[in-house]
């Protein structure tokens, strides 16, 4: 049976049709674990959009050449919060909800919160594992990278090494994470891995394609796709712990002037770039490293106050 596409939430519009969630589900040979990808809960992101564009294709594909190799239903939720996107922003349009605030109990009835949850009852219906693909912000470039609530770690960990990503960073829980997604899942003992690559607004299609193979790579393991995935060795993450994390922040308001790059390899006093003041002409701080480590973030919005975020880097073992 080929790919079929599942509407799971319509809501009427004021304007023209009603706007859909749709789920493009591909039915298993057998009964390997279940997996979903998600995209798209904030409408500026647009880094997982192209991943479930990669994936989709691929599965296609395969229906054709290897009719058998889909072995356990694959879901693809290609743009969970179209009216987001069609604006591009990233939060629900009408009220100004981040639709990623509203999942889980206690939430206060709205249309947003009845979204949310109809994603989630069905998310919860049809996975064994969840994937949900998120980019950084305006300011922010982030090298592919999973973060992982520590009340989780035993069950996501053995999954995020499979994923191809530079990075795992294992962190403790904060209120903050307990109306997301990936939090409520993960609570519904769905193991679900939160996969944040690149900046919003953008396409890096080196990153994407990075995970894409993770992915693959993912599906092959749980037994999902008995095929071997197309792709070539997959990368050994670096872990990080919370304080095995330096972040660097500005000591002025100006304009920062990068000499980095993410995924750069940095020694201990290494240039990162300079902050100057555009109406002077001056340069106001040369900011060095203070510590070797792999570059993971990096601020690509230029302007800066005291005390923004530049970088961040995961520190080497001999430091820590
Ligand atoms: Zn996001």
């Amino acid at each position: 049976m080929p790919v079929q596409t599942q509407c799971i939430l319509s809501v009427k519009s004021p304007l023209g049709p009603p706007i859909e969630i749709l789920k493009h589900i591909f039915p298993a040979q057998s009964n390997k674990p279940r997996v979903s990808f998600v995209t798209g809960l904030h409408g500026d992101e647009l880094e997982g959009l192209y991943i479930c564009h990669r994936l989709m294709q691929y599965l296609k594909e395969l229906e054709t050449t290897h009719p058998n190799a889909i072995q356990g239903e694959i879901n693809i939720y290609p743009a969970v919060n179209p009216q987001a996107l069609e604006n591009s922003t990233r939060l629900w349009p009408f009220f100004s909800v981040d639709i990623n605030r509203t999942f889980g109990p206690g939430q206060s009835p709205s249309l947003a919160v009845e979204t949310s949850q109809a994603l989630l009852d069905d998310l919860q219906s049809s996975s064994d594992i969840a994937i949900d693909f998120h980019s950084s912000n305006l300011h922010l470039m982030e090298l592919p990278q999973i973060r992982i609530i520590k009340d989780f770690e035993k069950k996501l960990l053995p999954l995020a090494k499979k994923t191809n990503v530079d990075l795992i960073w294992v962190h403790p829980n904060a209120d903050i994470f307990e109306s997301t997604l990936g939090f409520n899942l993960n609570r519904a003992k769905i193991p679900t891995l939160v996969i944040e690559t690149g900046i919003c607004h953008r396409i890096h299609q080196d990153m994407g394609d990075q995970i894409f193979n993770g992915m693959l790579n993912l599906l092959h393991y749980t037994g999902t796709l008995n095929i071997t995935p197309p792709s070539e060795k997959t990368k050994e993450p670096k872990q990080v712990q919370p304080d095995q994390v330096a972040m660097v922040q500005a000591s002025h308001s100006g304009l920062f002037i990068k000499q980095v790059e993410v995924g750069q390899i940095l020694k201990k006093g290494d240039k990162l770039g300079k902050l100057i003041d555009p109406v002077t002409g001056n340069v106001l701080e040369e900011i060095t490293t203070s510590c070797s480590g792999l570059l993971f973030t990096l601020r690509e919005h230029p302007l800066t106050h005291k005390g923004s975020p530049l970088v961040r880097i995961a520190k080497n073992l001999s430091e820590q």
